[in-house]
């Protein structure tokens, strides 16, 4: 896949915990790996980019995360959930 063919970006750091913007699978940010693994085989994501940041927090402690760009070259539809899961409520009833 060219990079001019990417579509759709996203990036996954280390120690952030964040859903899967495509599924419902749960990303535990310190699992990066299998995070990037998820990605590319599930929805067909390439590896674009890999790096470290290094930031400070508020106590001015130094922080050193991983950082990975997945790109695509669709925007995958995101997972609506289930009908059956959706539940209307009229009132009255
Ligand atoms: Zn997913």
């Amino acid at each position: 896949m060219e990079a001019s063919s990417v579509k759709h970006t996203v990036q996954l750091f280390t120690h952030t915990s964040t859903g899967c913007p495509f599924c419902t699978t749960f990303q535990d940010g310190e699992k990066i790996d299998e995070n990037i693994n998820h990605l590319l085989q599930e929805h067909g994501g390439q590896l674009l980019h890999v790096g470290t940041e290094t930031s400070k927090n508020y106590e001015g402690e130094t922080h050193h995360a991983t950082l990975a760009l997945i790109g695509f070259s669709v925007v995958p539809e995101k997972r609506l959930p289930k009908p059956g899961n959706i539940r209307f409520s009229q009132s009255g009833e």
